[in-house]
């Protein structure tokens, strides 16, 4: 028996957020039922002697999902072996949450939900392209609660086009009295093949400058502290104990098996991808059982360089003697001029015990952790 964590893409939504360039697509609800039945098929191709530690259920909008369709995909979790805690989330976002979905959800297993808001002020919702209002939100929060979710997670974003710092502030202060158990905060960055990638080309998108975006960033571990959440991950706070296990996982660099389309997979130290066109991803499950276009072994220069880069968005770095035990060598051996160096610069720390980032160097992350890529 092999402990394991799942993924499942759901890739509908209602419509496309101006900002997005995850593998979600709008306009096709006429394939909803066709992909959640070859979903099905995937996920009934599990192998049975796993132990399912997480389940994440992701998007696109797994909410916005037929009750039908959900229906398929309840059939085939049902004959996995989650463990007996496991943590089951489902994204989902405000308006297509019904109760009849979250009780569905319930009876599958699922005991934690996160909800995208992203802003508490309806002009801000309106300019990124949310489908929902902050009432939607308001109204789909307390929903869940009476249906006994008491583990949630709500989503956010900063840097948006003309938000300031007090709608931040705004933001985060209406979120945290409402008591989440866990909140994702992310800055806004302008992605290729978005609506916002061509507004910013075309100098349309008046976004707020680094200053006010760092002052945010620096809003937001102020008040969630003051709030009682802890910061153990770049952009994630949670309350004790509610540390989002399935992304842990991700950033612990632990075997992950991904289901649907676009999804990936980790296992036994090979990466491969599934095809990411809805179609397509039908027609080869339902050829071959497989939509696998490519899959690759690790070699153990990706492993490090990957279980750096992703151990380091955690606040507590990454442990120096389960480095050893893994890759059985020295993290100095290997990385001893870099971390040096950070330390130097003020943005590394080493305790004795843990490598992390330190304030400092959390805000310059992205270039730190290019240097911990290998030679090859
Ligand atoms: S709801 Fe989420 S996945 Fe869908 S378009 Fe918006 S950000 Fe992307």
């Amino acid at each position: 028996m092999k402990d394991v964590s799942l993924y499942i893409h759901i890739p509908f939504c209602k419509n496309k957020c101006f900002y997005c360039d995850f593998p979600s697509f709008s306009g096709c609800d006429g394939k909803m039922l066709e992909y959640a039945k070859a979903l099905g098929t995937e996920i009934d191709k599990i192998d049975k002697d796993y132990i399912i530690k997480t389940v994440f259920i992701g998007g696109g909008t797994p909410t916005y999902l037929s009750l039908d369709g959900l229906k398929y995909i309840k059939k085939s979790i049902e004959k996995l072996n989650l463990a007996p805690d496991v943590e089951f989330t489902v994204e989902g976002n405000p308006g297509t949450f019904t109760k009849e979905k979250l009780e569905l959800f319930k009876s599958m297993g699922v005991n934690r939900l996160s909800i995208g808001l992203q802003a508490y002020q309806d002009n801000l919702l309106k300019n990124i392209g949310r489908i929902h209002s902050v009432e939607d939100f308001e109204k789909s929060y307390k929903l869940a609660r009476e249906c006994g979710y008491k583990n949630i997670n709500i989503d956010l974003i900063f840097g948006l086009p003309n938000q300031d710092i007090d709608n931040w502030k705004e933001t985060l202060k209406k979120v945290v009295k409402l008591n989440p158990e866990h909140l994702s905060c992310y800055s806004l960055i302008i992605e290729e093949d978005t609506k916002f990638y061509s507004l910013f080309e075309n100098d349309k998108l008046k976004l707020p400058c680094e200053e006010d975006e760092r002052e945010m960033y620096l809003k937001t571990l102020e008040i969630l502290k003051e709030n009682g959440y802890n910061h153990y991950e770049i952009s994630n706070f949670c309350k004790p104990k509610k540390e989002c296990r399935h992304n842990l996982v991700y950033w612990e660099l632990k075997p992950y098996i991904g289901c649907g389309s676009s999804s990936h997979s980790y296992v036994d130290g090979r990466r491969y991808y599934n095809e990411s066109d809805i179609e397509e991803y039908i027609k080869k499950i339902n050829k071959n059982g497989s939509a696998i276009i490519e899959s690759k072994k690790n070699r153990i220069e990706d492993d490090i360089e990957e279980y750096m880069f992703l151990g380091l968005r955690k606040i507590a770095g990454v442990n120096k003697k389960q480095f050893r035990l893994k890759f059985s060598k020295d993290i100095y051996e290997i990385y001893g001029e870099i971390i040096n160096r950070f330390k130097g610069l003020k943005m590394i720390n080493d305790d004795g015990e843990k490598i992390y980032l330190t304030e400092k160097g959390i805000e310059v992350s992205n270039s730190i952790m290019c240097e911990f890529i290998l030679e090859k």
